[in-house]
């Protein structure tokens, strides 16, 4: 595919794209990591230090992405590193019981008031089906209610999208999933209590349990009322349906303790990814220890991971999340945070550009609006065009977003003030380009 020449030098980058896609369908190893929504042949990184990344033709980019999430504090920081290479001096994995498993477990149980007991997996997606498993496993329940615009991995039954007609059951956003499966999930738009209502009358008796990403942050940012999340746990405990927070993108993100933490609402189940694991691969669910005695071998609801809780793994997460738990830790990221898009917003206002930037901790996104978004369907896909160029504008001054305008942006603590003040500098350029079509 014939790209745009974006002035900066890609040539590496295509070299190595045009080999991947001998080895790898579409040339990647995860979907969106191909770049079909903007410009060029995906940059190959191929490494990253504090805020900035350096891809294969040496070209060096304040990244905002941060490996979708997981890097809270930067890249390649010395604290992980250091664990991690200590850790690996002594084997990578033993399939046994180990003490550094113990010590992330009691990190997390031990700071976070939410949940009791914890298990350990090894992706997010991992975390999300395991725990619908157990919801069903303990409710004797089999369907469940997710939201449109709330991504939770590629799992089977979360895969779907609402058909026809109001409350409906879903339709499969994927070939490959049966629809006997995709019939199981219930599909409501967010933020729309009489909707819930309905179907909760409607199917209670058949529901095992709601799942949410309390802060959903995979399809724009639509940050919700509390009300609603407390309105859905309200509902949960009036019609006997459990309620699961999916934090993957929030966990230890709006604060060690996660949304549940932020809003103070009390899910049923939790479940983690991304943060946890510090930069290595590392899922977990969570929930008080009743529930959690339903996992195998304590109850029958089997679930087993021939890597889960690799020493490696933990001692990764621990590393980060042990940097979080230093008095002051969010309050700072939040605070560099707004008043990073405080300033970009501020010269939008000024020059009349219609480009909000909704944010919450440390999670921000680039909506081409003027109007408060928190339901999918208020999102103008039309809008992607003016991010596909912004997208293009801003590799070429050297920050690298996600390539996609659904998609939102990570500041990390290794991000300094001085780095987001270059970033809204180059952002604002960018934009004028966007808007006003100067070069
Ligand atoms: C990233 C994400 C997942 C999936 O996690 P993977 O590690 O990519 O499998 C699930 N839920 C949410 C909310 C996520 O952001």
């Amino acid at each position: 595919m014939e790209f745009i020449d974006t002035g900066i030098k890609r040539t590496e980058s295509a070299k190595l794209f045009e080999a991947a896609k001998q080895y790898f369908p579409g040339g990647v190893n995860s979907p969106v990591r191909a770049f079909k929504s903007v410009s060029g042949p995906p940059l190959f990184i191929k490494k990253g230090n504090g805020s900035r990344i350096t891809d294969e033709d040496d070209n060096t980019y304040l990244d905002f992405c941060c490996s979708w999430g997981p890097l809270i504090l930067g890249h390649n920081h010395a604290s992980i590193r250091e664990y991690v290479l200590k850790t690996v001096e002594n084997g990578l994995s033993f399939g046994t019981p180990n003490r550094l498993g113990n010590e992330l477990g009691k990190l997390i149980l031990e700071n976070n008031s939410y949940i009791e007991k914890i298990r350990f997996v090894s992706s997010g997606t991992e975390a999300v089906m395991s725990a619908i498993r157990l919801a069903r496993g303990v409710t004797g329940k089999s369907k469940i209610i997710k939201f449109e615009g709330c991504y939770h991995g590629h799992v089977d039954s979360l895969l779907v999208k609402a058909g026809s007609g109001l409350a409906t059951f879903g339709v499969s956003t994927s070939a490959g999933i049966p629809e006997s499966f995709a019939k199981e999930t219930l599909v409501l738009p967010l933020n729309d209590p009489n909707l819930l209502e309905e179907t909760l009358q409607n199917y209670a008796k058949d529901i095992a349990c709601i799942i949410i990403e309390p802060v959903p942050a995979n399809n724009g940012l639509l940050i919700q009322d509390r009300s609603f999340l407390e309105l859905l746990r309200k509902k949960c405990d009036e019609y006997g349906v459990l309620l699961i927070f999916d934090e993957v993108i929030s966990g230890f993100r709006v604060g060690f303790e996660g949304a549940a933490g932020y809003y103070n609402i009390q899910p049923d189940i939790i479940t983690y990814g991304k943060i946890i694991g510090g930069g290595m691969p590392v899922g977990a669910y969570a929930a008080n220890s009743k529930i959690m005695s339903n996992i195998a071998p304590e109850g029958p609801v089997y679930q087993a991971g021939t890597l889960s809780a690799n020493p490696v793994a933990m001692a990764a997460g621990y590393a980060a999340l042990q940097e979080t738990l230093k008095p002051g830790f969010y309050e700072s990221l939040e605070n560099k945070t707004s008043s990073f898009t405080k300033n970009i917003e501020d010269f939008c206002l000024q020059k009349g550009y219609d480009l909000t930037i909704p944010h919450i901790g440390s999670i921000f996104w680039l909506a081409f609006t003027k109007e408060r978004i928190t339901s999918a369907d208020q999102i103008n896909p039309a809008s992607m065009e003016q991010f596909k160029l912004l997208h293009h504008e801003l590799l070429q001054r050297g920050v690298y977003l996600g390539p996609s305008g659904y998609e939102v942006g990570f500041v990390s603590a290794a991000h300094q003030d001085s780095d987001l003040e270059e970033a809204a500098a180059k952002i604002k350029e960018a934009l004028v380009v966007v808007f006003d079509g100067k070069k």
